[in-house]
């Protein structure tokens, strides 16, 4: 099993640092299993830091998937009563997961403890085990929970006098509001093979870049990489033809929930589903190498395909 190098991780992703020229709050927070970096500029900066740190805090204490005492874990055991706002981010994922035909499938847990990616006990199960596991629908957020986390971190920081920020949520990059004279933030896409990030991506104002790749958490068995983005209706690990899937969204978590499903999907339908939809714009690398860009990319750096909204 190996792990993104979680400090390499945001070197490569994170092109937008603090500088010295204006006060930046920076801070780096271990949450959600992930190195998280912060950085705030503005006059309310460190109060909207503060509140950002203890709202991911919270929000790993209540979703987490392998936490005995967290609400997720009392609702998988049958007990447990979610307020208003989580009520409303499991609805949000039903949602997300009826919008994607299942590719997005927030009850993976029993399927994802089989394989082993909670505790690093990795195996590759039997088809029966994969059945039956399949059964037990249990809850799993782990595919947008961070994305949901840079939504609130938006809400956070609008109510605090802040510039701009920008959030590497362990992979997730959030940003918040415009950089100065109208730059654009850059964010770099990861080599699925380590080193220098493939290809820059420039957004302007409030936006959610989200990585899912078969990189990002995997073992090795005889040769064969299986990785933790699961295609729920075989219970294995999608054989796409992708190794990741950048997805642009202005909300974090259907920018979550799209960059697992669309590596579910694979290139042509992932593509058409891109074509149904207004919400979104997505960068896709192949196992064979090709990038290709959705039309409305602004991507550098790199050779690309473009997508277009006419086939
Ligand atoms: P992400 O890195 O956002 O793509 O999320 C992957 C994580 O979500 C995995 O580590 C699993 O815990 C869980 N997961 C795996 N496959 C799926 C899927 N098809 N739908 C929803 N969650 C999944
Ligand atoms: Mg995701």
């Amino acid at each position: 099993m190996k792990r993104i190098g979680a400090v390499l991780l945001l070197c490569a992703l994170l092109l937008a640092g603090c500088d010295a020229q204006e006060p930046c709050a920076q801070q780096t927070v271990f949450c959600m299993d992930t190195v998280m970096d912060l950085q705030i500029w503005g006059k309310e900066r460190l109060q909207a830091m503060d509140a950002i740190v203890k709202m991911l805090e919270q929000l790993e204490q209540t979703w987490s998937v392998t936490d005995e005492n967290s609400l997720l874990t009392a609702l998988n055991r049958g007990t447990g009563t979610p307020d208003a706002q989580q009520q409303a981010f499991l609805d949000k994922a039903s949602s997300l997961c009826q919008r994607t035909s299942g590719a997005f499938d927030p009850k993976l847990r029993s399927v994802v403890a089989l394989w082993g990616f909670y505790d690093d006990t990795h195996r590759v199960p039997t088809a029966q085990q994969i059945d039956a596991a399949k059964m037990e629908a249990k809850w799993d957020l782990g595919a947008v929970v961070k994305g949901y986390a840079g939504d609130l971190a938006v809400q956070l920081l609008a109510q605090y006098d802040v510039d701009r920020a920008i959030l590497n949520l362990g992979g997730n990059v959030q940003t918040y509001g415009e950089k100065p004279e109208n730059e654009p933030w850059k964010v770099g896409i990861q080599n699925p093979d380590g080193g220098n990030a493939l290809g820059v991506l420039s957004a302007h104002g409030t936006m959610a870049m989200v990585t899912s790749g078969d990189y990002q958490r995997y073992f090795m068995q005889g040769g064969v990489r299986y990785h933790h983005i699961l295609d729920p209706r075989t219970g294995c690990p999608a054989a796409s033809g992708l190794r990741s899937v950048t997805v642009l969204c202005r909300d974090g978590m259907t920018a979550d929930a799209l960059s697992t499903a669309l590596f579910v999907m694979g290139l042509e339908k992932a593509a058409d589903f891109w074509r149904q939809s207004e919400d979104f714009e997505a960068v896709f690398v192949l196992e064979n190498g090709k990038i290709y860009a959705t039309e409305g990319v602004e991507l550098s750096g790199c050779e690309f395909e473009v997508i277009c909204r006419e086939n």
